[in-house]
């Protein structure tokens, strides 16, 4: 029996430049074919079993042929399984689709073609050049910039220099003199302008801007390499003021983020809302404990008045294990639930359930402060937390009534992050590292050699509150910005104004 194979056209690189049947395509897929000009994050979310296959070039390796890759899809295929295939842009845009098409035509194995957002068209867009625009040009015209061989190419350039239509070249930047002369040879003005944009809808976009006659100059000046678009024509001019993508305030800074697993991906997403290049490292991981423990207190809250959540993760940890016991939140009915930070708050909203209290600040003095002006000695309060949290809190609502701890889970250290953040320190120019707590701090710095650990104390640190600035300074680092409000929110803006 034969599976199937979608070519699937992943868009010109931003994350969520993909078709909605396109996203299905990846999930449904047991096998997906992939190469370097369709976003590696589009492989996350594939099945956890469904089978990788990179067939791009990577620097010095080995290319695999369209023959090769042609023939990956029918035998993956022919094994009866779904094949998703990620092209860049748009499968029938210089994408050669069109022959996967027909191979596999031939050989009887269904297929669907997902169309795209061409790198043409939106790659253009982030550079704050629209395509065709009324006051300017009549047409546009895509056109191959792989010149092999001047009679083969049966490249009409005296009909692209007279159409005054917008003309975008793909694959060109190794024959940019090539172009520029040819066009101009052909009448084209050598005034008219030109861009040419380099990993565009990318964190890492870069574009230069020129003439035909200066645009190569340029272009060494910026350093761009492939893969890029040439852009001819007088709507490059719009530029300076379509720019949307390149002018929100952390375009093209590199941050790093040091969190756990579970939690990095809120801060990570906004980061990049905002425009930076975000490094994710999970210094930390969470390990939820499962004691019978839990259980057996899960299964007698009533025992108690109140229960303080310590962090997000333990409330998410605590309802899933609520759940497990089949019961639901009308187990806290007779509590009274505090969360000791917004975002924690927040995870409890999500389970239905508001905070009782909410303090002013984010600190457990704070909330200490405000627990000690509620409780009496009748009192009895159940605080699920990690086996980190700092005691201050329960050290002094003891002094009023009694206090358990119940442990959910430990903050452990992710040494899989060893070798990214050497890779990321050593090839990269990071403009910011942001630390989120103490341990993110402790257990990026307990990742690293000497050498490195000093190699990140040159780079500008920015603290998510006074304690984690504390923890940062014990370990030599400089506080470059502290958040106010100690939340997400007030790193982000702490980034933004740095
Ligand atoms: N099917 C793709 C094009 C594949 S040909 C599409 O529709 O976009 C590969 C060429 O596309 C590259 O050499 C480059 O010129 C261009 N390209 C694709 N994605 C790009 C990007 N994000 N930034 C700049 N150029 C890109």
């Amino acid at each position: 029996m034969s599976g199937k194979v979608y070519l699937v056209g992943a868009g010109p690189g931003d994350f969520r430049l993909l078709t909605l049947k396109g996203l299905d395509c990846i999930k449904e897929a047991e096998v997906l074919v992939y190469d370097r000009l369709a976003n590696a994050e589009y492989l996350k979310l594939a099945r956890p079993d469904a089978e990788l296959i990179y067939v791009g070039k990577a620097s010095s390796n080995h290319t695999m042929t369209q023959d090769e890759i042609n023939e990956v899809l029918a035998v993956k295929a022919k094994e009866g399984k779904v094949v998703t295939r990620l092209k860049g842009g748009d499968p029938y845009v210089f994408g050669r689709g069109g022959e996967e098409g027909e191979y596999l035509l031939e050989r009887d194995i269904p297929f669907e073609v997902v169309p795209g957002i061409t790198s043409a068209i939106g790659g253009l867009c982030y550079a704050g050049i629209p395509i065709t625009h009324r006051d300017y040009t009549p047409s546009f015209h895509v056109i191959t910039g792989h010149l092999k061989d001047e009679t083969k190419d049966r490249i009409n350039w005296s009909a692209l220099a007279s159409m005054q239509g917008t003309l975008v070249f793909l694959m060109g930047l190794s024959n940019l003199n090539k172009i520029c002369t040819n066009l101009m040879q052909n009448g084209l003005a050598e005034s008219t302008p030109a861009a040419v944009i380099n990993w565009a809808t990318r964190a890492n976009q870069k574009v230069a801007t020129g003439t035909l006659l200066t645009i190569e100059e340029e272009v060494k000046k910026a350093g761009l390499t492939s893969p890029s678009l040439i852009v001819v024509g007088e709507v490059v001019q719009l530029r300076d003021k379509l720019n949307f993508f390149e002018k929100r305030p952390l375009f093209g800074k590199n941050i790093v983020v040091t969190r756990s697993r579970t939690q990095s991906s809120d801060l990570k997403a906004k980061l990049q809302e905002l425009g930076a290049n975000v490094f994710e490292i999970p210094t930390i991981e969470i390990v939820a404990r499962q004691t019978d423990e839990i259980d057996e207190t899960l299964n007698r809250l009533n025992d108690y008045t109140y229960v303080v959540f310590g962090s997000q993760n333990a409330v998410s940890l605590f309802f899933d294990r609520l759940y497990a016991l089949r019961k639901d939140a009308r187990a806290l009915s007779n509590l009274k639930v505090v969360a000791v930070g917004s975002a924690t708050a927040k995870v409890l909203e999500g389970y239905g359930i508001r905070s009782d209290f909410m303090p002013e600040r984010f600190t457990q003095e704070s909330i200490a402060e405000l627990l000690e002006s509620k409780l009496t000695n009748e009192d009895k309060v159940l605080m699920p937390q990690g086996s980190l949290a700092r005691d201050i809190l329960s050290t002094r609502l003891q002094t009023i009534c009694q206090v358990e701890q119940l442990l959910m889970y430990d903050t452990v250290l992710n040494k899989n992050s060893k070798a990214l953040l050497k890779e990321i320190l050593d090839e990269e120019t990071i403009d910011y590292i942001t630390f989120t707590s103490s341990s993110t701090a402790n257990n990026l710095m307990a990742l690293l050699d000497e050498e490195y650990k000093e190699k990140v104390k040159t780079i500008k640190c920015i603290s998510i509150g006074e304690i984690t600035s504390k923890a940062m300074r014990n370990l030599g680092l400089e506080v470059y910005k502290e958040a106010n409000p100690f939340t997400i929110e007030g790193l982000i803006e702490c980034l933004c104004e740095a």
